[in-house]
């Protein structure tokens, strides 16, 4: 294991780690978002929640307020829509709020069917590629300029296990997720040096979420860490703990 998985895996957030920042959270109104968005805000930090139903953004943003954490900004977009052009917008506002930023979590994802590709859906694959790779690119790519003008910059992409190794009927989840291991690489390795911008991906493991039990609907959730318990290794990765730590993939829970 190396220093980094292990800090990240025992990290214990101080209070006001993220006073000051501002973070961008794309699905951050359900499961891990919801839960990785309440944290941040508790800690200090102002959370963009970006996410498609605006409902769901509402209420993190009213349970933010009700804590007293500083006034989150919401940004409904459905990623599966959105064009590069809405992400420029996108950033000229938050350039006019907030002048730059601090973090991105790419953690929005969509799981699409669990089947043989020899049988997968065209309109699905896209859809799942779009939503989990062409999105984060084209955010990424917006927000570049507003991460650079932060002191210390944290890009953190969501990975899974499926991500790391292939396995049968996860279709292109499972492939857009290897392309996210790559896209995180890519830019790591463009950014080390040559900038304040950290990237690093992160595999949450099976957490209880919709999106697992999509997957497994079988399985007994109550066996699963909930969302709240894998928040630590999240603040590790996105605030000041992990500074100088990039290109790596780790994992939020004990393997
Ligand atoms: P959920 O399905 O609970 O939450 C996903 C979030 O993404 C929701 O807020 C959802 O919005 C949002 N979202 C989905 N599609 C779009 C879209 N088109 N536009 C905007 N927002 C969208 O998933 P999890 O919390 O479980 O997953 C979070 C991340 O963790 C994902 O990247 C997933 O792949 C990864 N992961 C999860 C694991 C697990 O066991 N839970 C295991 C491994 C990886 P809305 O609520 O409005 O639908």
């Amino acid at each position: 294991m190396t220093s980094a998985q292990q800090d990240a895996l025992s990290y214990q957030c101080p209070e006001e780690a993220f006073a000051g920042r501002v973070i961008l959270v794309t699905g951050a109104g359900d499961g891990i978002g919801r839960a990785v968005s309440l944290a941040l805000a508790r800690h200090g930090a102002t959370v963009i929640l970006l996410g498609r139903t605006q409902e769901k953004l509402e209420a993190v943003y009213d349970q933010i307020k009700a804590a007293g954490g500083p006034e989150p900004a919401m940004a409904p977009v459905n990623l599966d829509v959105a064009r590069p052009q809405d992400y420029e917008a996108l950033a000229d506002l938050f350039d006019k709020e907030f002048g730059r930023l601090d973090g991105i979590l790419h953690n929005a994802s969509i799981l699409g069917d669990i089947t043989p590709l020899e049988q997968y859906e065209y309109g699905t694959w896209d859809t799942v590629m779009q939503v989990n790779v062409n999105a984060p690119f084209y955010l990424m790519r917006a927000l570049l300029p507003l991460l650079r003008e932060s002191d210390d910059a944290s890009v953190l992409f969501t990975s899974s296990s499926v991500g790391r190794k292939g396995r049968a009927f996860w279709g292109a989840y499972a492939v857009s997720k290897f392309a996210t291991e790559g896209m995180m690489q890519v830019l790591a390795d463009e950014l080390e040096n040559v900038s304040r911008i950290r990237v690093n991906s992160i595999n949450p493991g099976a957490t209880r979420t919709r999106m697992r039990a999509m997957a497994y609907p079988a399985e007994d959730a109550s066996t699963l860490k909930t969302p709240e318990q894998i928040v630590p290794a999240y603040l590790y990765l996105l605030g000041p703990a992990s500074t100088g730590v990039t290109g790596q993939t780790l994992d939020a829970q004990q393997r």
